[in-house]
């Protein structure tokens, strides 16, 4: 809300006029026919260019560096850290782009057909995601499930495996949902309007709006984090992207905007003018199609704020920007403001790694005690080590020990051997991890859950309903341990 008199301005100082949405419309999809990028999900053949070195100079990005410190998984085992495609997942926003731009002017290839369930496949993909860390990943996943029917018949343990290394698995089991609803209430066929999209577990006002556009040709707007980005510097609003009274009049200023011929071709301009042009910290205003009609750039050149609209539209006073100076902006990077900065909260757990070369039909043969997390919260679903909240590193010892009898369920076992192995630090978007890491190994009382005599079966669906956990052979599931170990460690290393 505006609390300085100073800074008081009219609401409708955000507001397009109908000559500027013109102006803004015409250039925008100009621009983007000539300069966008070639991708798989818009219809386009390879190649489409090699990823650059993103820039490292965001918060996301000093997240990534710190975590890429932290010792991975993979190394402890003395494995490669490659992941199971050519891309790395990194949560860095990237300031510019090298992909291969799409063939000159493109109005050929505008309207290239696209599939509803590509599109939709992609859009999960590239949410928190760039671009360029995405490709591999798309074709890959795309391959193996060409169609949502493919989806929705393949194991989620199929499906976290392509993901792995993409972060954020939820989506995946989102996306898996949601194709299992497409199929049983859909009869198979992705919903072609934004309410009947909506309807589909895992798909929301962004994605109903890409897919209806982009696949369906709807004129109906999006928002995400580059479009708040470009409309708060187009409007030159001054508030946190996170705030809701921003976010939706940026619902209503594109919805303002969206092209009735070409929706698609649209939203995805303004996107990729957000991810290319009009980055976080270094627009390139001379380059940008908007300049003629960006008020933030007017600000800047103006130094003064509002700036080029008469201010005589009555007392309907902005409720949307925080106050600033009536001086204006030093730079259009003033918009939106910086969000406030919330620390991740510091949890510290023990990682027991269990090796045992004694299970039962397996003599011999180096396995490992892996655990599936809840099917909610963080990592939902996801394998891994067994891992223990403390509340004092002093307890790491203690905290193994019940944490080792907890998963045997007083099972006799016998540890031959014990060592810590130092720790790893994580951060999440909203946790900070510290993972103290402790190595041991046991004779093992328990059976292969997938060895099939009665005795062993038994005591699978008793692992099953409490502990759901599982030994893995390391010699004959070697892909699965390390794919589990690359999503286990690239989970640390990119979010
Ligand atoms: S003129 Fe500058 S600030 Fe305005 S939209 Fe373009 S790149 Fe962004
Ligand atoms: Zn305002």
């Amino acid at each position: 809300m505006t609390d300085d008199i100073e800074d008081a301005h009219q609401a409708y100082y955000h507001q397009f006029e109908p000559t500027e949405i013109e102006t803004l419309r015409t250039a925008l999809l100009g621009w983007y026919w000539k300069n966008r990028r070639k991708l798989p999900w818009r219809g386009d053949p390879p190649p489409y260019g090699n990823a650059e070195k993103p820039a490292t100079n965001t918060k996301k990005a000093k997240v990534a560096a710190d975590n890429s410190k932290s010792k991975s998984l993979l190394s402890f085992f003395g494995k490669s850290t490659s992941t199971p495609t050519k891309t790395t997942a990194t949560k860095t926003t990237t300031t510019t782009s090298k992909l291969a731009p799409a063939a000159e002017a493109a109005p050929a290839a505008v309207g290239t057909p696209v599939s509803p369930y590509g599109v939709w496949v992609s859009e999960i993909m590239l949410q928190q995601t760039r671009v360029e860390a995405v490709i591999d990943y798309y074709l890959a996943f795309m391959k193996a499930f060409p169609t949502v029917q493919a989806l929705s018949s393949a194991d989620l343990e199929e499906v976290n495996r392509l993901w792995a290394g993409l972060g954020y698995y939820r989506r995946a089991k989102m996306l898996h949902d949601g194709a299992i609803a497409v199929v049983n209430e859909h009869e198979g066929n992705v919903p072609n309007t934004v309410e009947g999209l909506k309807s589909i577990p895992g798909i929301g006002a962004y994605t109903a709006g890409a897919v209806g556009s982009i696949a369906f040709q709807i004129r109906t707007p999006l928002v995400d984090g580059n479009v708040i980005r470009v409309l708060s510097r187009v409007r030159a609003l001054a508030a946190d992207p996170k705030n809701k009274q921003l976010v939706a009049l940026c619902w209503t200023l594109a919805e303002a905007l969206v092209s009735p011929t070409h929706p698609g071709d649209f939203n995805q301009a303004l996107m990729e003018l957000g991810a290319t042009l009009c980055s976080v910290t270094s627009p390139r205003c001379s380059e940008c199609p908007l300049r003629t009609v960006c008020l933030a750039r007017k600000e800047v050149e103006a130094k003064q704020r509002p700036v080029g609209k008469p201010d005589t539209k009555g007392d309907d006073l902005c409720e949307v920007c925080s106050a600033g100076s009536a001086k204006g902006p030093s730079s259009v990077t003033e918009y939106p403001q910086k969000a406030e900065k919330k620390e991740p909260t510091p949890e510290t757990y023990v990682v027991v790694v269990l090796t045992s070369r004694s299970v039962k039909g397996h003599a011999g043969t180096l396995c490992y005690f892996l655990r599936k997390r809840p099917e909610t919260g963080l990592l939902a679903g996801q394998w891994e080590f067994p891992s223990f909240l403390i509340t004092d590193a002093k307890q790491r010892k203690a905290v193994f020990d019940s944490g080792v009898q907890e998963l045997f369920e007083g099972e006799e076992f016998t540890t031959t051997s014990r060592r810590s192995c130092g720790e790893i630090v994580h951060v999440f978007s909203h946790r900070k991890h510290t993972m103290l890491i402790e190595a041991a190994e046991i004779t093992s009382p328990l059976e292969n859950p997938t060895t099939t005599d009665a005795e062993s079966q038994s005591k699978k669906r008793k692992l099953s309903s409490t502990t759901t956990s599982r030994w893995y052979l390391c010699s004959l599931t070697l892909s699965l341990l390390l794919s589990s170990l690359c999503s286990a460690s690239l989970s640390i290393l990119s979010h």
